[in-house]
């Protein structure tokens, strides 16, 4: 079994704050090591589920938080953004017989975490997939429904959570805090790792093809920006229309002309 873990900081246990998932500041090591440590125990449960290979996507901000030595020797961990449209899921491919996602957090404009966001919080106000308001688990989920791979488990925050299952009830989640207004009520740093490590094992030891999300065959990108300087700018990627002074929507039949839009536009 081949197993591939995207890992995002923002749904980390306990994380209330964007100088604690920010390398610049003092607040950042705690949390670095609490990432570090709820990746190794999902690779760890998987290792006993029976995964053979595992690559780390580490998808946080500069994509070097993870500390390497934390992994087990069956890793491969990816560092660095390649410049690749798959960005947060980088080398997936049908070869991989499941996604798992740890540290993922609430979309754009939603109340769930006080770092909701989708994939900018710099730039943009809100991002929507034929219609259906994007977290950036959606958008890389999409990517492995195009390579029938199922997303099994998603640890993060309760906004998260609840959103995929919305989608697959049968992905099993991990939900590591509630966001309130600006706070976060979460579970004891340890205990979330240990219940990461046991609910990975079962998520890969069940029926894997059931989490397996259909692929849609067209696509709808709308992405309201929180400048209008940004939506101008956007509008004149190839066949992207806007639709408002802050507003632009880009449609294709292929999900990478999709992401390739988000490289370039976000
Ligand atoms: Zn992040």
């Amino acid at each position: 079994m081949k197993v591939y873990i995207s890992a995002d900081m923002e749904g980390v246990t306990g994380v209330a704050h964007w100088n604690e998932v920010d390398h610049n500041k003092p607040e950042y090591p705690y949390f670095q090591k609490q990432m570090s440590k709820e990746v190794a125990s999902a690779c760890e449960g998987a290792i006993i589920a029976g995964a053979k290979e595992i690559y780390v996507k580490d998808a946080h901000y500069s994509a070097r938080n993870i500390l390497p030595s934390y992994l087990p020797k069956k890793v491969k961990l990816i560092r660095g953004w390649s410049g690749h449209p798959y960005s947060m899921v980088q080398e997936l491919n049908s070869r991989f017989d499941a996604l798992v996602m740890i540290g993922y957090h609430s979309k754009a404009g939603s109340g769930g975490n006080p770092l909701a966001h989708t994939m900018s919080s710099a730039k943009i106000e809100r991002i929507s997939l034929n219609d259906r308001s994007a977290s950036e688990l959606l958008l890389h989920g999409t990517i492995a429904s195009k390579y029938h791979v199922p997303l099994v488990f998603v640890s993060g925050d309760f906004g998260i959570c609840k959103e995929v299952r919305r989608i697959n009830p049968l992905t099993i989640t991990h939900s590591t805090m509630h966001g309130v207004g600006d706070s976060t009520i979460s579970l004891q740093p340890e205990l979330s790792r240990l219940q990461i490590k046991k609910k990975v094992e079962k998520a890969l030891s069940l029926d894997l093809k059931l989490c397996i999300w259909a692929h849609p065959n067209k696509f709808k990108l709308e992405i309201r920006y929180m400048k209008h300087i940004d939506a101008y700018k956007a509008s004149q990627y190839p066949n992207t229309v806007m639709l408002n002074s802050k507003s632009v929507v880009y449609e294709s039949k292929d999900y990478d002309d999709i992401m390739r839009f988000i490289l370039f536009c976000v």
